[in-house]
């Protein structure tokens, strides 16, 4: 029998919700393999390469390879004021709107978005330290997943770096010595966020920094935006352990402070520079700025989250809405799944922040390792192995989302 033609085996699994270039290239596959069956399989295996929903049910609430904070967003085609006065009827600012609400949460004088904290980070250097010095203790030269290592972008923005104190101590003095001899542009304090330096250990607090006549910029990370959790009925939780915040920050002294929307602040992937205006204002100015700013899309969803502050909903704010969840709710959840062994689970924040803090949990456990058929659902949910077990922890998991994740562990064991 002859192979049936690309065409009528595409159209054969048109039902398949891909377009058809993409269904005759999985027709395709399939002939060239020798096993034109398979083109449905091979259809649903593209489709499974395209940026999706899964189900994080991982007990990492920013898990960065499933996109950190989750966050629901809708936007109507239409035009917006994204540069535009409406005073004035002349040419605006991307960098008002929701730049004056960072400040007015913050208190910062103010503030620009730009695409994600390490472009925060490496603008600030190329704006106000190209051919200069800057200071950084050597336990703050860190490397924060993903490739972000603080000596590599110091480099890339021509800022040259000074090593200052010891691995585990760093004093002033070593910072004044340091800005003696070399006349430091800035001051960097980086917030070791994914790991912890303890024992015979000491740092140089922000507002000892701020007595050296130096700017000090403090790159903070995770955006936690103010030590009190105003936006929490309980106020701020215990597992935030020292975390320290945008807003204590900048009032210790900090004369800018960077930060990560997509971590503990709960928004779209962006991040922050906030703090004195002429500071920001040179950022703003610099060339790079047009190659690291954000489109519309992130900065009206970065409106959202940054409003549902001001309003102190937190719950508006899927992250923290997660994160503080009770533990009894999660085990009522745990049982109405009628599936595995109801479990109390430890998360955590992850992406990158609060290491060795743990968020009492609860989920379900399945025994034997079933997290390749869990992936394989239509809606993929991505479990935890430990111990040849499967747990599923229902802190990272949305309510709404439990029917599919019962089905699909019903359908994997
Ligand atoms: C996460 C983090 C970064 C990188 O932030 P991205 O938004 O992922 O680019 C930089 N500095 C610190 C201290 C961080 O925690």
């Amino acid at each position: 029998m002859r192979p049936p033609s690309v065409d009528s085996l595409a159209r054969s699994i048109s039902d398949i919700d891909l377009p058809p270039p993409l269904l005759v290239d999985a027709a395709r596959t399939a002939i060239s393999n020798g096993k034109p069956g398979s083109a449905r399989e091979e259809a649903v295996k593209l489709r499974r390469t395209l940026l999706g929903p899964a189900i994080n049910a991982t007990g990492v609430l920013l898990h960065t390879n499933l996109g950190r904070a989750p966050f629901a967003y809708s936007q109507p085609a239409k035009a917006t004021n994204l540069e535009f006065d409406l005073d004035t009827g002349a040419r605006g600012s991307r960098n008002h709107h929701v730049a004056n609400l960072i400040c007015r949460l913050t208190g910062a004088e103010a503030a620009v978005v730009v695409n994600n904290c390490s472009a925060a980070v490496t603008l600030v250097l190329a704006a106000l330290a190209r051919d200069r010095a800057v200071a950084v203790s050597r336990g703050e030269l860190v490397e924060i997943g993903g490739g972000f290592r603080v000596p590599d972008v110091m480099a890339e923005s021509g800022a040259r770096l000074v090593e200052v104190g010891t691995t585990n101590r760093t004093r002033l003095d070593d910072y004044r010595a340091a800005h003696q001899v070399h006349e430091a542009a800035l001051l960097l304090k980086v917030h070791p966020s994914n790991y912890r330096i303890s024992g015979f250990t000491e740092e140089t607090p922000v507002k000892s920094l701020a007595t050296l006549g130096v700017p000090v910029v403090v790159d903070l990370g995770s955006g936690l935006i103010d030590e009190a959790c105003f936006w929490l009925r309980e106020g701020r939780p215990p597992w935030l352990g020292e975390e320290p915040a945008v807003k204590q920050t900048l009032e210790a002294g900090a004369d800018l402070v960077t930060f990560s929307c997509d971590k503990l602040f709960g928004g779209p992937q962006s991040g922050v520079i906030a703090g004195r205006s002429d500071l920001v204002e040179a950022c703003v100015n610099h060339p790079l700025m047009r190659a690291v700013r954000p489109g519309a899309l992130v900065l009206n969803a970065l409106q959202q989250t940054a409003l549902a502050y001001l309003r102190r909903d937190g719950d508006a704010v899927p992250f923290w809405r997660m994160a503080q969840t009770p533990v009894s709710e999660l085990l009522s959840r745990a049982e109405a799944l009628s599936v595995g062994r109801t479990v109390h689970t430890m998360a955590i924040t992850g992406g990158g922040s609060l290491p060795g803090e743990q968020i009492p949990s609860a989920g379900v456990e399945i025994g034997g390792d079933i997290s390749r058929l869990l992936r394989d659902a239509d809606t993929p949910v991505i479990a935890r192995v430990r111990d040849n077990a499967t747990i599923i922890d229902l802190r990272t998991v949305d309510p709404s989302d439990d029917s599919l994740v019962a089905d699909a562990i019903a359908s994997s064991i």
